[in-house]
């Protein structure tokens, strides 16, 4: 069987009741191609809001999750609370958490550990900067990132990959389909020799950084890149378009 394609918006920090609302209601009731699975990350405070009013069809996922089940972690929020409000993924490893709050490739694995062991599916970001593309270090920084996730945890059937290359996201700079398709097989490559080859073949590996209605189709046509993590253009009404974009 094929893998399912996938489309995750990530709102970041952005939006307010009314404007998470609107979006909530747009998806609601938009076409949505019920051969793609939605799932979207509101801000942590909207989670409940997104949960009680989104229809069920659209899965919901945390920004983010601790590596603990409870206990004096001011702040943090854990896979059991998540899955207790019927919250059912998290996203592990976004960049904008390794390089603005320093979480590192051990914690992230950590955390994307306690997500599975709380029976969340997990998000897991991976890709690398400017000056390690230009340097050829793609391969090994995105095969480092994901080892250390692969030490710790031997299940991936609930682990989405997401590449994201940083230099692409939020800057309007999208991967060509050749670059982004090129990473995804090695990708797939790496989850062959190190997790198994039911892993390759069933895992889908999605692609993240700057997005959109107009550069979709083309990166959906490659044959390794299972779908997509939006950030700005989940926000827009056109975020609709990306999720059909297997149409
Ligand atoms: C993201 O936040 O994961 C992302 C890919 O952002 P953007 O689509 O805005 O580049």
């Amino acid at each position: 069987m094929g893998r399912q394609f996938f489309v995750g918006g990530n709102f970041k920090m952005n939006g307010t009741i009314k404007s998470v609302t609107d979006i909530v209601h747009h998806l609601n009731s938009a076409p949505l191609d019920p051969k793609t699975e939605v799932v979207i990350a509101p801000p942590g405070l909207f989670l409940l809001l997104v949960r009680e009013h989104l229809k069920n069809e659209i899965e919901v996922c945390s920004q983010n999750v601790f590596d603990k089940p409870n206990g004096a972690f001011t702040g943090e929020i854990s896979a059991e609370q998540l899955s207790d409000s019927k919250i059912g993924w998290a996203l592990c490893g976004h960049s904008e958490r390794r390089v603005i709050l320093g979480e590192k490739d051990d914690f992230v694995a950590s955390k994307t550990k306690a997500a599975l062991d709380g029976g969340l599916g997990v998000i897991l970001c991976c890709g690398e900067t400017l000056e390690q593309r230009e340097s050829n270090k793609t391969i090994e920084v995105v095969t480092t990132q994901l080892n250390a996730v692969a030490e710790k945890t031997k299940d991936w059937s609930k682990i989405v990959i997401a590449y994201e290359p940083v230099w692409a996201i939020g800057t309007g700079k999208v991967a060509t389909t050749n670059q982004a398709q090129e990473v995804h097989a090695e990708i797939r490559k790496w989850l062959a020799e190190t997790v198994s080859k039911e892993a390759a073949e069933a895992t889908r590996i999605i692609y993240g950084g700057s997005v959109s209605e107009k550069n979709c189709k083309e990166l959906a046509k490659e044959g390794d890149i299972d779908g997509f993590l939006v950030g700005g253009a989940s926000l827009k009404p056109a975020f609709v378009d990306i999720i059909n974009a297997k149409q």
